[in-house]
């Protein structure tokens, strides 16, 4: 069970509390809703309360973020709240593509000479593109919130997929990655990235899913431990190079007409050649990473950055299966030991953004295609991306209905539930629930808004 956040009278968080407690102070009055989602409560008399330390675990993605609250009871560490951020990257992408497209396409155009500019192109020290800051500034946002809604005590973020400085370190070629169990995973980690997550031999061509360290020169033909003598092959490859020596296996696919086996060939004389991506690439793919790390340290709190090798070890030990949060949950060396609860749904958020600036749409030569835009995005007191509980009681759409409204200067709006959009609703049947914040949501796999009539806050409650 995803648990409900509490603050009391002054605003200040609480430890999250069961939905079936939820319920009680709901029924007896003793609390009120404070937002929907994340579902958070406000109690009316109390101030203060017990406080337990909770961590924000956070596992940054480059399409979707795990993000998890883990409290650390005396009893264990426990996950109380966990989502699946998605990110909009892309999107952002493919607007600024298509914006600079159009402009190219104007100032190309034979009008009249323009000096070309050059000296204003410099960028800030630490600059990221702006669909990868967007993911940064969507975590931050976040940790933020989760902060003002629960009695959060530190951050533990994954900074990196393996970890470069024992990779760079040059004692590694020597007995560094011989050391325990963890070592063996930053190691996978890290050969995964080198060969791009195939195979080292065909390439991807055998089409199998099972990807395995493979030692070059065989161990039991001598063949040393070192990242050298490693490649990360599939298991038909694996298997069908067996116990041969790496010159004795290329004879034999050299000898093979099978077109697999032509591939397998060809890229033994990379492994040979021990052609493989520089560590400043491993660097660069970190360069987001470590930019979400540093602004979760402006939340104040004592923050732990750790790497990927140790998240997957600390996930199949304990036998979860992979998702974002669940990655999250195991981040860092508590991660090791956190029980999390069968019937906990992670809540899937998507950021959506705040709409577009841009003041009338273009055509594909560039010029106005519609009238310019309202000064107010606001129509009749709502905005698109606003929750909505709609309960109409004429015509032919009625019913109630909950979720997140696209607004239409006529006064009547779309509904996007969880069942699908519905369209034509009239503004005078809506009720606000929480105002746009650039996010969508709903819950794993389960529906979320309860399109039945009843208590608001039940039906909430129901769906987490
Ligand atoms: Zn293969």
């Amino acid at each position: 069970m995803q648990r409900v956040f509490v603050l009391d009278n002054q605003k200040q968080p609480l430890m999250p509390c069961h939905p079936a407690r939820a319920r009680q102070l709901l029924d007896r009055g003793k609390a009120a809703v404070f937002r929907r989602v994340p579902f958070t409560l406000i109690l009316k008399e109390r101030t203060g309360g017990d406080v337990q330390p909770v961590e924000a675990r956070v596992d940054p993605g480059s399409r979707t973020t795990g993000l998890a609250l883990v409290a650390r009871y005396p009893r264990g560490d426990q996950v109380v709240w966990a989502a699946n951020l998605s990110h909009r990257g892309q999107t952002i992408k493919k607007n600024l593509d298509s914006r600079r497209a159009i402009r190219r396409g104007r100032r190309g155009r034979k009008t009249r000479y323009r000096a070309p500019r050059f000296l204003n192109r410099t960028r800030p020290a630490g600059w990221l593109p702006p669909s990868l800051q967007s993911r940064v500034d969507n975590v931050q946002a976040w940790a933020r919130r989760l902060q003002r809604l629960c009695p959060l005590t530190s951050v533990a973020v994954e900074t990196v997929r393996f970890d470069t400085q024992l990779i760079e370190n040059p004692n590694l070629q020597g007995t560094d990655y011989q050391r325990g169990t963890l070592a063996d995973w930053e190691l996978r980690e890290y050969l995964l990235y080198r060969h791009g997550h195939t195979c080292a031999y065909c390439g991807g061509l055998a089409n199998d899913p099972v990807l395995e360290r493979e030692h070059v020169v065989p161990r039991s033909r001598g063949g040393s431990n070192r990242v050298a003598n490693q490649v990360i092959a599939c298991r038909t490859c694996n298997e069908a190079k067996g116990n041969a020596l790496p010159e004795q296996w290329l004879a034999q696919l050299r000898a093979s007409h099978r077109k697999i086996d032509t591939t397998r060939a060809r890229n033994m004389e990379k492994v040979f050649a021990g052609l493989r991506p520089s560590l400043r690439d491993a660097a660069a793919v970190n360069a987001t990473r470590y930019a979400t790390g540093r602004a979760l340290q402006t939340l104040g709190l004592p923050t732990t950055f750790w790497s990927g090798g140790r998240t997957k070890k600390n996930r199949s030990d304990q036998g979860y299966a992979k998702d974002h949060w669940i990655d999250a949950a195991c981040v860092g060396e508590a991660g090791s030991a956190v029980r999390i609860s069968r019937a906990l749904r992670p809540l899937i958020i998507r950021a959506t953004g705040h709409g577009s600036q841009q003041f009338c749409r273009m055509d594909k030569f560039g010029f106005p295609r519609t009238k310019p835009k309202p000064r107010q995005a606001t129509v009749r007191g709502f905005r698109t991306g606003d929750l909505v509980h709609a309960r109409v009681t004429t015509g032919k759409k009625q019913g109630t209905y909950q979720g997140r409204v696209a607004v239409r200067s006529s006064g009547s709006f779309n509904i996007t539930t969880a069942n699908g959009v519905v369209q034509g609703i009239a503004h005078r049947f809506c009720r606000k629930t929480q105002s746009a914040d650039g996010y969508h949501y709903n819950f794993g796999g389960c529906d979320s808004s309860p399109t039945s009539a009843g208590a608001a806050g039940r039906g909430i409650l129901a769906g987490i």
